[in-house]
Protein backbone atom coordinates (compact mmCIF):
# COMPACT_ATOMS: atom_id res chain seq x y z
CA UNK A 1 0.00 0.00 0.00
CA UNK A 2 1.46 3.44 -0.68
CA UNK A 3 1.88 5.46 1.91
CA UNK A 4 1.33 9.01 1.12
CA UNK A 5 2.92 12.63 2.53
CA UNK A 6 4.77 10.87 5.27
CA UNK A 7 6.44 13.91 6.93
CA UNK A 8 6.91 12.21 10.65
CA UNK A 9 7.41 8.83 9.97
CA UNK A 10 8.99 8.38 6.65
CA UNK A 11 11.79 5.46 6.86
CA UNK A 12 14.80 8.03 7.09
CA UNK A 13 14.16 10.58 9.44
CA UNK A 14 13.89 7.61 12.17
CA UNK A 15 17.42 8.12 12.73
CA UNK A 16 17.21 7.47 16.41
CA UNK A 17 19.20 9.82 18.69
CA UNK A 18 21.82 10.74 16.15
CA UNK A 19 21.65 14.52 14.62
CA UNK A 20 24.27 13.72 12.06
CA UNK A 21 21.94 11.91 10.46
CA UNK A 22 18.86 14.15 11.29
CA UNK A 23 20.97 17.01 9.44
CA UNK A 24 22.28 14.82 6.43
CA UNK A 25 18.39 14.63 5.58
CA UNK A 26 17.87 18.46 5.59
CA UNK A 27 17.13 18.30 9.35
CA UNK A 28 18.67 21.80 10.98
CA UNK A 29 17.32 24.06 7.81
CA UNK A 30 14.25 24.88 9.88
CA UNK A 31 16.11 25.94 12.60
CA UNK A 32 18.58 28.07 10.54
CA UNK A 33 15.75 30.29 8.58
CA UNK A 34 14.15 30.70 11.96
CA UNK A 35 17.62 32.23 13.49
CA UNK A 36 17.29 34.41 9.54
CA UNK A 37 14.02 36.00 10.33
CA UNK A 38 12.44 34.91 13.82
CA UNK A 39 9.78 37.39 13.47
CA UNK A 40 8.61 35.43 10.27
CA UNK A 41 7.76 31.96 12.01
CA UNK A 42 5.01 32.88 13.99
CA UNK A 43 3.31 34.09 10.68
CA UNK A 44 4.37 30.81 8.83
CA UNK A 45 2.77 28.36 11.45
CA UNK A 46 -0.53 30.84 10.91
CA UNK A 47 -0.47 30.25 7.14
CA UNK A 48 0.33 26.46 7.46
CA UNK A 49 -2.73 26.34 9.77
CA UNK A 50 -1.18 23.99 12.43
CA UNK A 51 -3.40 23.17 15.22
CA UNK A 52 -2.52 21.66 18.80
CA UNK A 53 -2.40 17.43 17.85
CA UNK A 54 -2.60 16.70 21.78
CA UNK A 55 -6.15 16.86 22.06
CA UNK A 56 -7.88 20.08 21.65
CA UNK A 57 -6.73 21.10 18.11
CA UNK A 58 -6.35 24.77 19.06
CA UNK A 59 -4.31 27.04 16.55
CA UNK A 60 -1.01 26.83 17.52
CA UNK A 61 0.00 30.39 16.28
CA UNK A 62 -2.82 31.62 18.93
CA UNK A 63 -0.91 30.09 21.50
CA UNK A 64 2.49 31.42 20.79
CA UNK A 65 1.58 34.74 19.85
CA UNK A 66 1.09 36.76 23.06
CA UNK A 67 4.42 34.90 24.07
CA UNK A 68 5.95 36.19 21.54
CA UNK A 69 4.24 39.88 22.44
CA UNK A 70 5.38 39.20 26.13
CA UNK A 71 8.41 41.53 27.67
CA UNK A 72 12.04 39.70 27.67
CA UNK A 73 12.63 37.69 30.76
CA UNK A 74 11.47 34.21 31.70
CA UNK A 75 9.41 31.94 29.12
CA UNK A 76 8.93 28.83 28.80
CA UNK A 77 8.37 26.12 25.78
CA UNK A 78 7.19 22.64 27.17
CA UNK A 79 6.93 19.73 25.02
CA UNK A 80 3.95 17.75 26.48
CA UNK A 81 5.05 13.70 26.25
CA UNK A 82 2.82 12.69 29.32
CA UNK A 83 0.76 10.64 26.50
CA UNK A 84 -1.32 8.40 28.94
CA UNK A 85 -5.00 7.95 27.96
CA UNK A 86 -6.55 4.54 26.19
CA UNK A 87 -5.09 3.89 22.78
CA UNK A 88 -3.11 6.79 22.12
CA UNK A 89 0.54 5.81 20.53
CA UNK A 90 2.21 8.62 19.16
CA UNK A 91 4.24 10.95 20.67
CA UNK A 92 6.50 8.07 22.54
CA UNK A 93 7.24 6.84 19.05
CA UNK A 94 8.07 10.14 17.76
CA UNK A 95 10.04 10.71 20.67
CA UNK A 96 12.26 6.99 20.41
CA UNK A 97 12.51 7.35 16.50
CA UNK A 98 12.95 11.29 15.75
CA UNK A 99 14.20 13.15 18.80
CA UNK A 100 15.73 15.91 16.94
CA UNK A 101 12.93 16.89 14.42
CA UNK A 102 10.64 17.34 17.97
CA UNK A 103 13.29 19.43 19.65
CA UNK A 104 14.14 21.46 16.47
CA UNK A 105 10.67 22.18 16.71
CA UNK A 106 10.84 23.17 20.02
CA UNK A 107 13.87 25.31 19.77
CA UNK A 108 12.19 26.66 16.78
CA UNK A 109 9.64 28.22 19.17
CA UNK A 110 12.33 29.31 21.48
CA UNK A 111 13.63 31.60 18.45
CA UNK A 112 10.10 32.69 17.54
CA UNK A 113 9.10 33.42 21.25
CA UNK A 114 12.09 34.68 22.81
CA UNK A 115 11.40 31.33 25.24
CA UNK A 116 14.78 30.83 27.26
CA UNK A 117 13.95 27.92 29.15
CA UNK A 118 12.69 24.23 27.33
CA UNK A 119 11.36 21.56 29.13
CA UNK A 120 10.89 18.03 27.28
CA UNK A 121 7.91 16.66 29.69
CA UNK A 122 8.64 13.17 29.30
CA UNK A 123 5.80 9.96 30.80
CA UNK A 124 8.34 8.09 33.26
CA UNK A 125 6.61 4.82 31.89
CA UNK A 126 8.69 5.83 28.59
CA UNK A 127 12.32 4.53 29.59
CA UNK A 128 13.31 4.01 26.23
CA UNK A 129 12.26 7.81 25.04
CA UNK A 130 13.73 9.24 28.00
CA UNK A 131 16.90 7.97 27.20
CA UNK A 132 17.04 8.57 23.66
CA UNK A 133 15.49 12.22 24.12
CA UNK A 134 18.17 12.92 26.61
CA UNK A 135 20.87 11.86 24.36
CA UNK A 136 19.85 14.12 21.99
CA UNK A 137 19.28 16.79 23.98
CA UNK A 138 22.92 16.50 24.78
CA UNK A 139 24.26 16.82 21.12
CA UNK A 140 21.79 19.83 20.30
CA UNK A 141 23.45 21.53 22.98
CA UNK A 142 26.99 21.16 21.26
CA UNK A 143 25.62 21.75 18.14
CA UNK A 144 26.62 25.64 17.11
CA UNK A 145 23.21 26.82 15.96
CA UNK A 146 22.46 26.26 19.71
CA UNK A 147 24.85 28.49 20.81
CA UNK A 148 23.26 31.03 17.97
CA UNK A 149 19.91 30.86 18.97
CA UNK A 150 21.42 31.92 22.37
CA UNK A 151 23.57 35.07 20.94
CA UNK A 152 19.17 35.68 19.31
CA UNK A 153 18.17 35.19 22.73
CA UNK A 154 20.74 37.56 24.56
CA UNK A 155 20.57 34.62 27.16
CA UNK A 156 21.66 30.96 28.14
CA UNK A 157 19.03 28.50 26.70
CA UNK A 158 18.08 26.00 29.36
CA UNK A 159 16.96 22.55 27.51
CA UNK A 160 16.25 19.89 29.61
CA UNK A 161 14.06 16.57 30.27
CA UNK A 162 11.62 16.46 32.67
CA UNK A 163 10.06 12.91 33.90
CA UNK A 164 6.18 13.66 34.01
CA UNK A 165 3.33 13.00 36.37
CA UNK A 166 2.69 10.03 35.03
CA UNK A 167 -1.04 10.85 35.70
CA UNK A 168 -3.52 10.80 32.82
CA UNK A 169 -4.83 14.05 34.26
CA UNK A 170 -0.80 15.09 34.31
CA UNK A 171 -1.29 15.75 30.77
CA UNK A 172 -4.03 18.65 30.88
CA UNK A 173 -1.95 21.81 30.45
CA UNK A 174 -2.37 23.80 33.65
CA UNK A 175 -1.42 20.49 35.51
CA UNK A 176 1.68 20.09 33.14
CA UNK A 177 2.63 23.32 34.79
CA UNK A 178 2.21 22.54 38.40
CA UNK A 179 4.31 19.34 37.71
CA UNK A 180 6.98 21.69 36.02
CA UNK A 181 6.61 24.01 39.38
CA UNK A 182 7.64 20.04 40.93
CA UNK A 183 3.82 20.15 42.60
CA UNK A 184 1.26 17.71 42.12
CA UNK A 185 -0.15 18.01 38.97
CA UNK A 186 -3.39 19.69 40.04
CA UNK A 187 -5.40 21.41 36.98
CA UNK A 188 -6.93 24.69 37.93
CA UNK A 189 -9.45 26.83 35.77
CA UNK A 190 -8.50 28.69 33.12
CA UNK A 191 -8.00 32.32 32.20
CA UNK A 192 -5.09 33.00 33.02
CA UNK A 193 -4.12 31.03 30.20
CA UNK A 194 0.03 29.93 30.08
CA UNK A 195 0.78 32.19 27.71
CA UNK A 196 -0.12 34.84 30.42
CA UNK A 197 0.72 32.80 33.81
CA UNK A 198 2.55 29.73 33.07
CA UNK A 199 5.84 28.41 34.83
CA UNK A 200 6.70 30.29 37.60
CA UNK A 201 4.40 32.40 36.69
CA UNK A 202 6.01 33.43 33.30
CA UNK A 203 4.38 33.43 29.93
CA UNK A 204 5.05 29.59 28.67
CA UNK A 205 3.45 27.68 25.59
CA UNK A 206 2.42 23.71 26.35
CA UNK A 207 2.34 22.32 22.94
CA UNK A 208 1.95 18.58 22.50
CA UNK A 209 5.15 16.25 20.88
CA UNK A 210 3.69 15.78 17.22
CA UNK A 211 2.72 19.48 17.08
CA UNK A 212 6.25 20.60 17.73
CA UNK A 213 7.78 17.89 15.37
CA UNK A 214 5.58 18.95 12.92
CA UNK A 215 7.31 22.75 12.89
CA UNK A 216 10.96 22.06 11.24
CA UNK A 217 8.90 21.09 8.23
CA UNK A 218 6.89 24.10 7.70
CA UNK A 219 9.85 26.11 8.18
CA UNK A 220 11.87 24.37 5.99
CA UNK A 221 9.71 24.04 3.03
CA UNK A 222 7.06 27.07 3.75
CA UNK A 223 3.43 26.90 4.97
CA UNK A 224 1.57 26.12 1.53
CA UNK A 225 3.94 22.88 1.40
CA UNK A 226 2.68 21.92 4.42
CA UNK A 227 -1.16 23.23 3.46
CA UNK A 228 -1.15 20.87 0.36
CA UNK A 229 -0.28 17.81 2.23
CA UNK A 230 -3.78 17.78 3.48
CA UNK A 231 -6.94 16.94 2.13
CA UNK A 232 -9.39 19.65 1.30
CA UNK A 233 -9.20 22.46 3.57
CA UNK A 234 -7.53 20.42 5.85
CA UNK A 235 -3.38 20.95 5.97
CA UNK A 236 -0.55 18.79 6.91
CA UNK A 237 -0.73 15.34 8.08
CA UNK A 238 -1.88 13.52 10.96
CA UNK A 239 -0.85 10.31 13.12
CA UNK A 240 -3.58 8.00 13.89
CA UNK A 241 -3.25 5.61 16.41
CA UNK A 242 -5.21 2.31 15.42
CA UNK A 243 -6.21 -0.19 17.81
CA UNK A 244 -9.44 -2.21 18.56
CA UNK A 245 -10.85 -4.71 16.44
CA UNK A 246 -8.81 -4.20 12.82
CA UNK A 247 -6.51 -5.97 11.06
CA UNK A 248 -3.55 -4.16 11.12
CA UNK A 249 -3.72 -1.98 14.22
CA UNK A 250 -0.95 0.47 14.15
CA UNK A 251 0.62 4.51 14.02
CA UNK A 252 -0.43 5.98 10.47
CA UNK A 253 0.90 9.22 9.26
CA UNK A 254 -1.74 9.77 6.55
CA UNK A 255 -2.81 13.71 5.20
CA UNK A 256 -5.15 15.16 7.32
CA UNK A 257 -8.66 14.80 6.96
CA UNK A 258 -8.02 11.11 5.36
CA UNK A 259 -11.56 10.02 5.95
CA UNK A 260 -12.62 7.39 8.68
CA UNK A 261 -13.43 4.41 6.34
CA UNK A 262 -10.15 5.00 4.56
CA UNK A 263 -7.92 4.74 7.80
CA UNK A 264 -10.09 1.58 8.87
CA UNK A 265 -10.39 -0.29 5.70
CA UNK A 266 -7.99 0.71 3.35
CA UNK A 267 -5.12 1.02 6.03
CA UNK A 268 -6.04 -1.07 9.13
CA UNK A 269 -7.41 -3.90 6.83
CA UNK A 270 -10.60 -3.80 7.50
CA UNK A 271 -12.00 -5.36 10.90
CA UNK A 272 -11.14 -8.70 12.39
CA UNK A 273 -12.48 -11.96 11.50
CA UNK A 274 -14.82 -10.13 8.72
CA UNK A 275 -17.14 -8.94 11.29
CA UNK A 276 -19.13 -5.72 10.86
CA UNK A 277 -17.71 -2.00 11.71
CA UNK A 278 -19.84 -0.90 14.87
CA UNK A 279 -18.17 1.96 15.74
CA UNK A 280 -15.36 3.97 16.88
CA UNK A 281 -14.34 6.30 20.35
CA UNK A 282 -11.84 9.08 18.92
CA UNK A 283 -9.40 11.02 19.88
CA UNK A 284 -9.16 9.37 23.01
CA UNK A 285 -12.13 8.00 24.45
CA UNK A 286 -13.89 10.70 25.96
CA UNK A 287 -15.44 12.16 23.02
CA UNK A 288 -19.12 11.12 21.36
CA UNK A 289 -18.80 7.85 19.43
CA UNK A 290 -18.66 7.74 15.65
CA UNK A 291 -21.05 4.93 14.01
CA UNK A 292 -21.20 3.17 10.64
CA UNK A 293 -23.12 6.53 9.51
CA UNK A 294 -19.74 8.07 9.83
CA UNK A 295 -17.74 6.30 8.06
CA UNK A 296 -17.16 9.14 5.10
CA UNK A 297 -16.48 11.76 7.99
CA UNK A 298 -12.63 13.09 7.27
CA UNK A 299 -10.87 12.94 10.09
CA UNK A 300 -9.55 16.57 10.69
CA UNK A 301 -10.37 18.53 13.28
CA UNK A 302 -13.37 20.73 11.95
CA UNK A 303 -14.88 17.68 9.98
CA UNK A 304 -15.00 15.75 13.49
CA UNK A 305 -16.56 18.40 15.05
CA UNK A 306 -19.54 18.72 12.30
CA UNK A 307 -20.43 15.40 13.66
CA UNK A 308 -20.29 16.57 17.08
CA UNK A 309 -17.07 14.56 17.98
CA UNK A 310 -13.71 15.64 18.07
CA UNK A 311 -10.86 14.53 16.42
CA UNK A 312 -8.61 14.89 19.99
CA UNK A 313 -5.49 12.66 19.89
CA UNK A 314 -6.18 11.21 16.11
CA UNK A 315 -6.34 8.08 18.61
CA UNK A 316 -9.31 5.69 16.87
CA UNK A 317 -10.54 2.44 18.93
CA UNK A 318 -12.58 0.71 16.37
CA UNK A 319 -15.19 -1.70 18.14
CA UNK A 320 -16.92 -4.44 16.01
CA UNK A 321 -20.50 -6.42 15.86
CA UNK A 322 -20.68 -8.31 18.93
CA UNK A 323 -18.50 -6.33 21.05
CA UNK A 324 -20.46 -4.90 24.18
CA UNK A 325 -20.46 -1.15 24.05
CA UNK A 326 -21.57 -1.32 27.96
CA UNK A 327 -18.41 -2.92 28.69
CA UNK A 328 -16.50 -0.82 26.78
CA UNK A 329 -17.54 2.15 28.02
CA UNK A 330 -17.41 0.97 31.63
CA UNK A 331 -13.77 0.21 30.93
CA UNK A 332 -13.17 4.16 30.05
CA UNK A 333 -14.80 5.60 32.59
CA UNK A 334 -13.28 3.58 35.43
CA UNK A 335 -10.06 4.71 33.75
CA UNK A 336 -11.44 8.38 34.24
CA UNK A 337 -12.71 7.83 37.59
CA UNK A 338 -9.27 6.57 38.85
CA UNK A 339 -7.75 9.17 36.82
CA UNK A 340 -9.31 11.63 38.77
CA UNK A 341 -7.34 14.11 41.10
CA UNK A 342 -9.88 14.73 43.21
CA UNK A 343 -10.26 18.46 43.22
CA UNK A 344 -13.28 18.52 42.70
CA UNK A 345 -15.91 16.28 44.76
CA UNK A 346 -18.64 16.46 41.92
CA UNK A 347 -15.83 14.89 39.41
CA UNK A 348 -14.58 12.40 42.05
CA UNK A 349 -17.87 11.37 43.24
CA UNK A 350 -19.44 11.30 40.25
CA UNK A 351 -17.17 9.46 37.93
CA UNK A 352 -17.15 6.88 40.72
CA UNK A 353 -20.85 6.96 40.48
CA UNK A 354 -20.84 6.08 36.54
CA UNK A 355 -18.55 3.43 37.02
CA UNK A 356 -20.47 1.77 40.09
CA UNK A 357 -23.65 2.21 37.73
CA UNK A 358 -21.93 0.84 34.38
CA UNK A 359 -20.49 -2.10 35.97
CA UNK A 360 -23.72 -3.01 37.44
CA UNK A 361 -25.66 -2.89 34.17
CA UNK A 362 -22.61 -4.65 32.02
CA UNK A 363 -22.68 -7.37 34.72
CA UNK A 364 -26.76 -8.07 35.04
CA UNK A 365 -27.42 -6.72 38.34
CA UNK A 366 -28.76 -3.38 36.81
CA UNK A 367 -32.40 -2.05 37.38
CA UNK A 368 -34.43 0.61 35.47
CA UNK A 369 -33.52 2.89 37.92
CA UNK A 370 -30.00 2.64 37.25
CA UNK A 371 -30.35 3.71 33.61
CA UNK A 372 -32.77 6.79 35.36
CA UNK A 373 -29.37 7.37 38.03
CA UNK A 374 -27.20 7.17 34.59
CA UNK A 375 -28.58 9.69 32.79
CA UNK A 376 -29.36 12.01 35.68
CA UNK A 377 -25.60 12.20 35.99
CA UNK A 378 -24.95 12.74 32.41
CA UNK A 379 -27.79 15.82 33.55
CA UNK A 380 -25.82 17.21 36.48
CA UNK A 381 -22.10 16.56 36.21
CA UNK A 382 -20.68 18.69 32.90
CA UNK A 383 -18.98 21.95 33.91
CA UNK A 384 -18.74 20.73 37.50
CA UNK A 385 -14.91 20.22 37.33
CA UNK A 386 -11.89 22.72 36.83
CA UNK A 387 -10.77 20.69 33.75
CA UNK A 388 -12.52 18.66 31.42
CA UNK A 389 -11.89 15.15 33.08
CA UNK A 390 -15.45 14.56 34.15
CA UNK A 391 -16.87 16.52 30.96
CA UNK A 392 -14.95 14.05 28.69
CA UNK A 393 -16.73 10.57 30.97
CA UNK A 394 -20.09 12.10 30.73
CA UNK A 395 -19.56 12.67 26.93
CA UNK A 396 -19.24 9.05 26.17
CA UNK A 397 -21.60 8.05 28.73
CA UNK A 398 -24.08 10.05 27.02
CA UNK A 399 -23.33 8.85 23.48
CA UNK A 400 -23.01 5.56 23.84
CA UNK A 401 -26.57 6.04 25.54
CA UNK A 402 -27.95 7.85 22.96
CA UNK A 403 -26.71 5.36 19.94
CA UNK A 404 -26.87 2.06 21.95
CA UNK A 405 -29.29 2.66 24.37
CA UNK A 406 -31.06 -1.00 23.81
CA UNK A 407 -27.48 -2.31 24.18
CA UNK A 408 -28.44 -1.09 27.84
CA UNK A 409 -31.93 -2.09 27.81
CA UNK A 410 -31.25 -5.82 26.99
CA UNK A 411 -28.54 -6.03 29.94
CA UNK A 412 -31.48 -4.61 32.67
CA UNK A 413 -33.24 -7.20 35.07
CA UNK A 414 -36.65 -7.22 34.12
FE1 LIG B 1 -9.34 16.94 39.12
FE2 LIG B 1 -11.66 16.07 38.08
FE3 LIG B 1 -11.48 18.51 39.03
FE4 LIG B 1 -10.21 17.86 36.77
S1 LIG B 1 -12.43 17.90 37.08
S2 LIG B 1 -9.41 19.09 38.45
S3 LIG B 1 -9.60 15.74 37.27
S4 LIG B 1 -11.25 16.59 40.21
Amino acid sequence: MEKLNQVLLRDDVRVGADLEAWLAIGGGEGLAKALCDPGAVIGEIEQADLRGMGGAGFATHRKWAPVAAAADGDKTIICNGNEDEPGTFKDRFLLEHTPHQVIEGALIAAAATRANHIVLYVNPHQQQAIAVIRQAVGQWQAHPRYAELERLLGAPLSLGVVPSSGLYIGGEETAVIASVEGGFPFPRRKPPFPSQQGVHGAPSIVNNVETLAHIPGILRHGAQWYRDLGIGNATGTKLYSLSGDVLRPGLYELPMGTSLESLVFEHGGGMLQGKEFKAVFTGGPSNTLLTKRDLDVALDFDSVRLRRSRLGTGAMIVVSEGTSIVRKVAEFVSFFAQGSCGQCPPCKGGSFQLMRLLNRIDTGRGVHADLAALENLCRILPGSGRCGLIDGAVTVVESSLHQFREEYEALLMA
